[in-house]
């Protein structure tokens, strides 16, 4: 394992740019721009973050730049359901997937409800996505 002399994050591979040793995001920092935009080890390829609370689970949600922007919060019995999936904050709400493929909200994965219903957060808040806070539109 090595370890990005920037970020810290541990990979198999191992790249040396400038006299530092790097992790493949902050390689192509300096390659690219060159210099390092930020110490962050996050990229965007990498799964929400998450921490259990109980019987509920909340999830970090990013910027482009991977910085922590929010969190959602769901029920534990739900995290099976969402845990593997990429969530970002779009115009408020939480979805997956992309405009290519399809992007789905994450209140229509928990109920996996395809095609995608009307779900209300009864709180207003559309990060508490707990199953008594959803209301669905039958
Ligand atoms: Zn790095």
């Amino acid at each position: 394992m090595h370890t990005c002399e920037i970020c810290g994050r541990k990979s198999n591979k191992k790249y040396k740019a400038f006299g530092y040793v790097l992790c493949q995001k902050h390689k192509r920092q300096i390659m690219r721009q060159g210099r390092f935009l930020d110490n962050n080890p996050r990229t965007v390829n990498d799964l929400n973050e998450y921490r259990i609370e109980g019987d509920v689970v909340y999830v970090s949600l990013y910027n482009q730049n991977c910085d922590k922007i929010a969190e959602f919060v769901v029920d534990l019995y739900d995290f099976p359901q969402i845990r593997y999936k990429k969530w970002r904050l779009s115009h408020g709400r939480v979805v997956t997937g992309t405009a290519a493929k399809k992007i789905r909200g994450v209140e229509n994965v928990i109920f996996d409800m395809d095609p995608p219903h009307n779900i209300f957060h009864i709180d207003g808040d559309p990060l508490n996505c707990t199953r008594e806070n959803l209301l669905v539109e039958i």
